[in-house]
């Protein structure tokens, strides 16, 4: 048991591909006005780099274009979540938020769902991710959150699944 758990502290993991496509429209346009240039010429805008915790529990954290999902997160959550949770993360690398407080959490809400929205996915269903998630002292109350995500207008004739 002891080798086993030590295996689960220690790896570091993968998407599943159906997540990692979550992930690559999530991010897919970039940061605005931030390009990247690579080693073989090309430039293409900036993108966070996206690793997985062997958290099992639903959390995320986001420092600067470096986002850690929790491994827990990337399994249980349905896809409309999932892309909320990335979407907000994602949202606070382009606000360029450097501490959490709820000012801060219900705009990366917003521009979170905006991201998921032109990604493909059904932010009004992903708000359900606030049932994982506790109020605290720097971040508002989950009703708070799933009303600042449902006040951002999105409406597609079909959501991918
Ligand atoms: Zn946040």
């Amino acid at each position: 048991m002891g080798a086993a758990v030590l295996m689960v502290l220690t790896a570091s993991f993968a998407l599943a591909s159906s997540r990692q496509e979550v992930v690559s429209r999530v991010v897919a346009s970039g940061m605005p006005d931030c390009l990247s240039y690579l080693e073989d010429g090309t430039v293409q805008p900036c993108r966070p780099a996206i690793s997985v915790t062997a958290a099992l529990d639903i959390s995320a954290v986001s420092k600067g274009a470096e986002i850690e999902i929790s491994r827990g997160a990337s399994q249980r959550l349905n896809k409309d979540e999932f892309a909320l949770l990335v979407g907000h993360e994602v949202a606070h690398w382009y606000l360029g938020h450097s501490a959490s407080n709820v000012t801060n959490e219900l705009e990366a809400d917003a521009l979170g769902a905006s991201l998921a929205c032109q990604a493909g996915y059904n932010p009004q269903r992903g708000a359900s991710l606030f049932r994982f998630l506790t109020a605290g002292t720097t971040h508002p109350e989950p009703e708070m959150r799933r009303n600042a995500v449902k006040a951002v207008p999105c409406f597609k004739a079909q959501y991918l699944h």
